[in-house]
C-alpha cells in the first residue's frame, strides 16, 4: 500500500547532472590553487610498483595520439565507475586488488518532460516501488521535479524486467506498475527529450585495503573506490 506521510525530517536537491556537475565545477575554479586541463583524458599512470609519479594524459586540441606526462606527488583517482584504475595498476606491476562485485541488473530508462503549468514550482518527487508480493523481476518509476520546470521521470527493473529504451513502450512500462499514478503524470506533461538507457549499476567495491602491495602518492575516491546500486541514493 501508499507509505504513511510523517513529518519531515530530511530534504534532498533534486538536479540534473549537468546542473550538478557545473556548481562543482564552478566552485571548485574559484579556488586559485585549482587550475583546469580541459578535455583531457587520463590514459595511464606513470612510476612504477612502489610509486605513482604522474599521469600522462591526452588533451583535444592537440592532436590525435598526442599525449604528454603530468608529473605529480599525489595522483587522486576519481574516474568513477568505468575507472581503469585495475588496468593501469597491473601495467605498473602492482598485484590485483581484490574486488567484489554484486549486480542485482537492474537498468534505468530516463526522459526529461516539461511539467504542465501550475506543476513547475514545488512539485514533489513521487516514487512508485516494485510490488513486494512479486519480489522478481522489480519494476519501479520515479519522477523528480528538477531545474527548469522539468521533470526526470526513470523507470526501472532488475533482471527480466529492463524497462524500454523506445519512446512508444516508455508509456506503457509506467502503466503497467502496480499503481499508474506516474503514467498519468506523464500525461500531463510535453516529453522534450528521447530515452536514455543504462545498465551500469551493479554495486562494485575495490578493496585497495586489503592488497598485498599499493603504491605510495595514489588514492582513489567515490565511486572508482566503490559505487553502489544508485537505488540507494549514495552518490
Ligand atoms: C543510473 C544512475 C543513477 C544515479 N542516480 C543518483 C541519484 O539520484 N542520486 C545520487 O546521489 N547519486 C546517483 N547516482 C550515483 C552517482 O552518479 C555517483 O555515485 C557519483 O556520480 C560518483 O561521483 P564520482 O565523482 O566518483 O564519479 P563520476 O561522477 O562518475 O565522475 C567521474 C568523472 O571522471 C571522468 N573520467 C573518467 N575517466 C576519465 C579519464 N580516463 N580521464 C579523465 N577523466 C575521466 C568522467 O568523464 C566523469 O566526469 C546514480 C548513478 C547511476 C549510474
Amino acid at each position: 500500500g501508499w507509505q504513511h506521510r510523517f513529518p519531515e525530517t530530511q530534504f534532498m536537491i533534486t538536479a540534473t547532472r549537468d546542473l550538478t556537475d557545473w556548481t562543482v565545477r564552478d566552485q571548485a575554479l574559484r579556488q586559485e590553487r585549482v587550475r583546469l586541463l580541459q578535455e583531457c583524458e587520463v590514459r595511464e599512470l606513470l612510476g612504477g610498483p612502489g610509486r605513482v609519479t604522474g599521469v600522462r594524459v591526452a588533451t583535444a586540441g592537440e592532436g590525435p595520439g598526442t599525449v604528454r606526462d603530468l608529473p605529480a606527488d599525489l595522483v587522486v583517482d576519481c574516474t568513477g565507475r568505468a575507472s581503469r584504475l585495475r588496468q593501469w595498476l597491473a601495467a605498473l606491476g602492482v598485484p590485483a586488488v581484490p574486488e567484489e562485485v554484486v549486480d542485482s541488473g537492474l537498468a534505468y530508462a530516463t526522459r526529461l518532460y516539461e511539467a504542465p503549468p501550475g506543476a513547475r514550482e514545488g512539485f514533489p518527487v513521487v516514487n512508485v516501488f516494485s510490488d513486494y508480493r512479486a519480489p522478481v523481476p522489480g519494476r519501479s518509476a520515479s519522477l523528480v521535479p528538477v531545474e527548469g520546470g522539468r521533470w526526470m521521470i526513470s523507470l526501472t527493473g532488475t533482471r527480466g524486467g529492463r524497462p524500454p529504451r523506445r519512446e512508444d513502450e516508455f508509456d506503457a512500462f509506467a502503466r503497467s506498475l502496480r499503481s499508474p499514478l506516474i503514467a498519468r503524470l506523464m500525461a500531463t506533461a510535453r516529453p522534450l527529450t528521447g530515452v536514455q538507457g543504462s545498465s551500469t549499476a551493479a554495486n562494485r567495491r575495490f578493496y585497495c585495503e586489503r592488497a598485498t602491495a599499493w603504491p605510495d602518492g595514489l588514492v582513489v575516491l567515490g565511486d572508482s573506490l566503490v559505487a553502489f546500486n544508485p537505488i540507494y541514493g549514495h552518490g
